[in-house]
């Protein structure tokens, strides 16, 4: 069974060689706007790929802003600040995640609380979600989420799309909403994923990109918060070291950080963002190609959920069992074709254990049997 997966993924990339998880593919402007930065000599952090890549993001998702950031975790961190979330304050994420989501949180000073995913979508559950908050929280008279024991506040919920499936985002907006949470999406791997036709990352009141090397555009390292007008406009300035805009003088107003997008990257992100049409086009054919041949075997593939659709980032596969799962992650890598498993929950690291935990069964149902399979563009779209 592994071997005839392995000859498949072999067929696909055309190669003896190495086969990687996620590589990332430059058959565009790339050499040329990378080029025109270096001529320029507005390499750092003024020229015109920044403002260009901002807007061209903001046309291809719809999201009224678009603010570009030396990664995703800072764009993470800066859309937590600007939900409000404070020292000792909480923010509800799912455990099944990569670790970015979680340090964001910390970087405020605050704590995650976990709680479950769907088996389905891969990403937080509503459903679990509004059953853990009837349980341990309430609204107090300002309307502000808390939790029973302790009081402490529950500001936001940054629920993640994994693999770029889109999460149940109807449910999420709904629950939200209805317990005054800030919603904040954290999008890094779901950019082109659309929901009933919609961009994630524009259904909370912010959401996050990356670009880092393995997403599916990349600017070496990058990220974007998108968001409305207004928190769009705080997220610029807090992001370009809260300088006020004069023609010499350093005027700053408030504690701002360094987080902009140098132009070097940014010339990058522009000619990326010109191929990503083309990278989804590929990475869905290869994913259905996967359940086409997959369809009989052991493995579960991973498809879209209903109603959505996905940039299939990284295609993966539910195995039977923990023991099933070994085996394939060693046959695989053995032969040179990456494979590798979902991460460690978040509620196991040495940072987060002592957070607070709903109910996590899906989570940990998934943990022992998720593989990612490669999922880099093919070889004929980057001819
Ligand atoms: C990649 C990623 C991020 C952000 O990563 P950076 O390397 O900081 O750009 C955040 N969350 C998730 C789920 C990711 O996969």
């Amino acid at each position: 069974m592994f071997e005839s997966l392995v000859s498949f993924v072999r067929e696909q990339y055309r190669t003896r060689d190495f086969i990687p998880l996620h590589a990332p593919v430059f058959d565009g402007n790339e050499q040329a706007y990378v080029a025109q930065t270096i001529e320029s000599t507005f390499v750092s952090s003024v020229g015109k790929f920044v403002d260009r890549f901002e807007q061209d993001m903001q046309v291809y998702t719809g999201s009224p802003k678009a603010v570009a950031t030396v990664n995703g975790t800072a764009a993470l961190h800066i859309a937590l600040l600007l939900a409000g979330v404070k020292p000792g304050e909480r923010v509800i994420t799912q455990s099944l995640t990569f670790v970015a989501t979680c340090n964001a949180i910390a970087y405020c000073g605050a704590e995650p609380v976990f709680v479950d995913v769907d088996r389905s979508t891969l990403g937080m559950s509503a459903v679990k979600l509004e059953a853990w908050l009837d349980e341990v929280a309430y609204l107090d008279a300002d309307g502000t989420c808390r939790l029973k024991a302790g009081q402490h506040v529950l500001r936001a919920c940054l629920p993640m799309h994994t693999f770029g499936h889109p999460a149940d985002l109807d449910g999420l907006v709904d629950v939200c909403a209805r317990w005054g949470l800030v919603l904040v999406e954290d999008a890094a791997e779901s950019l082109g994923s659309l929901y009933k036709g919609r961009h994630t990352g524009t259904f909370g009141a912010m959401g996050t990109l990356s670009f880092n090397g393995n997403k599916v555009i990349t600017t070496g390292g990058g990220g974007m918060l998108l968001a409305g007008e207004a928190l769009g406009a705080r997220a610029k300035h807090l992001t370009t070291t809260a300088k006020q805009p004069h023609p010499y003088e350093y005027v700053h107003d408030e504690v701002g950080y360094n987080y902009r997008l140098p132009n070097l990257n940014a010339a990058l992100g522009c000619a990326q963002l010109e191929s990503l049409d083309g990278f989804i086009a590929s990475k869905r054919d290869l994913a259905s190609r996967y359940a086409q041949t997959l369809k009989e075997s052991e493995l579960m593939f991973v498809s879209e959920p209903e109603g959505c659709r996905s940039n299939y980032w990284l295609n993966a596969v539910i195995c039977e069992n923990r023991d099933r799962r070994d085996a394939l992650l060693d046959y695989t890598n053995r032969r040179e074709v990456m494979t590798r498993p979902i991460w460690r929950l978040m509620n196991t690291l040495p940072a987060y254990a002592h957070c607070l935990c709903a109910d996590l069964s899906n989570a940990q149902w998934l943990e022992q049997r998720v593989v990612n399979l490669p999922s880099s563009v093919l070889p004929r779209f980057a001819a």
